[in-house]
């Protein structure tokens, strides 16, 4: 399988140098410019010269959703707006949105790196690539247009055009690679499947997903129906956008390009930094960014990493697939579903704690939303009749609040906490 930089197969020691360097003319940069890291270094005493290996970069505080809001629109820009050739800003699906920023080099970056996510899931210039993402300011289809015509694919920006007309495009363009979020791909399966279109009428071979949490029973619907391979990749604007890491044709693991961003993986709780194969929140710095450099920005996003070897030849190391995120901040039917609102409202009940844990299924669409709430240790778990009025109470009082049914499950005190720990 073709790897398209001699980046992607570098020894560990080699890419551990690259981040070095990169690394320390980031912080140094980002010292001089941003006032923002200026103030956050010196008062942790960190003098952005004296770090001298990567070990060192846990010693740096991190990087937060808040800080970047504090300091829109550009407070964390790198350069003055002049340098500036391109503003986007991320999707504000959880939160606000930001307003990120482009020198030419980075567009240039980006690009490269969206065309290695490309050539990884096995897209060549012979393909024809439909992009079903919003053309706008979140950075999705852009971001994936620059990177397949960079391959010298053909591209067909589709944008959010309805999903009938996309699959009429799909059939007469003779479309082979779909770039979309997973549940316009459910919708496009659903609507296949129930006009009994078959997938032969269909020259599809790859569905490039991302933009938002699927499991792999999703992943086995979309491949079956389709008669297709569908692959995951992961970005977010504030780092870059996609490009950041991909799923190669293995399926064991997403790649992440180190030689352009440093991930550690963090316990949400402490802090600390985690070992391989350990599940905690993403936390990735940018060495090649000029305009927007992030240090140490944490995600949200919860995933382990794996740096054993990939059957692919790729050396970069591996994230496991992302499907759930610290906030875990749900739009569900066009509404945001806030945690601190299910909190509050969890408080306000009797007998129940604020620990929850908000689970969507999406093994068949996103059409479940489902709370585990954990009971206080004052009622006991076998006094059924006791436990179905409060279950319905919750459920009536959560009704209320968001204007929909959802689902809830009372479990033992402390088993939120367990899985937590347990990161499963
Ligand atoms: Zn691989």
């Amino acid at each position: 399988m073709p790897i398209r930089d001699k980046n992607e197969v570098l020894k560990r020691e080699d890419i551990q140098q690259i981040q070095l360097e990169r690394l320390q003319a980031t912080l140094n940069r980002v010292y001089r410019n941003v006032s923002f890291y200026q103030n956050l270094f010196n008062k942790a005493g960190i003098d952005p010269e004296k770090i001298d290996s990567l070990s060192e970069l846990s010693k740096i505080p991190f990087t937060t959703k808040d800080s970047l809001l504090q300091n829109q629109p550009y407070g964390m820009f790198a350069l003055p707006l002049r340098e500036v050739v391109r503003l986007q800003s991320s999707s504000g699906t959880t939160r606000e949105p930001i307003v990120v920023g482009y020198t030419q080099n980075d567009i240039e970056h980006w690009t490269e790196l969206v065309a290695r996510v490309l050539v990884a899931v096995g897209v060549t210039r012979e393909d024809v690539v439909q992009i079903s993402f919003d053309y706008g300011l979140f950075t999705g289809a852009l971001g994936f247009h620059y990177g397949a015509e960079r391959v010298g694919a053909t591209v067909i920006p589709c944008s959010r055009l309805e999903a009938e007309k996309q699959i009429s495009i799909m059939k007469n363009y003779r479309t082979t690679v779909l770039i979309c979020s997973p549940s316009f791909a459910l919708h496009v399966v659903d609507i296949i499947s129930k006009r009994g279109i078959s997938p032969a009428e269909f020259t599809l071979r790859i569905a490039l997903l991302g933009s938002e949490p699927w499991s792999e029973a999703v992943r086995k619907e979309i491949e079956d129906v389709l008669h297709i391979t569908a692959l995951d990749n992961y970005g977010l604007s504030e780092i870059i956008g996609p490009g950041v890491s991909v799923e190669c044709q293995e399926k064991n693991g997403l790649h992440i390009f180190e030689d352009h961003f440093i991930p550690e993986i963090i316990d949400p709780e402490t802090g600390q930094n985690l070992s391989d194969g350990e599940t905690g929140e993403l936390v990735l710095t940018t060495i090649t960014k000029e305009a927007f450099p992030m240090i140490r920005y944490r995600t949200g996003d919860l995933t382990g990493l794996d740096h054993s070897r990939c059957p692919c030849g790729r050396t970069m190391v591996r994230m496991s697939r992302v499907f759930e995120r610290t906030d875990d901040v749900v739009i569900f039917q066009g509404i945001k579903v806030i945690p601190s609102r299910i909190e509050q409202i969890l408080a306000e009940i009797e007998s129940t704690k604020p620990h929850y844990r908000l689970k969507v299924d999406r093994t068949r669409s996103l059409e479940e939303l489902e709370v585990w709430v954990e009971i206080s240790d004052n009622i006991f778990f076998d006094e059924v009749k006791k436990l179905n009025a409060l279950r319905e109470k919750i459920e009536k009082k959560l009704e209320e609040a968001f204007g929909f049914f959802i689902r809830v499950k009372l479990v033992e005190p402390m088993s939120i906490q367990k899985w937590r720990n347990s990161g499963t």
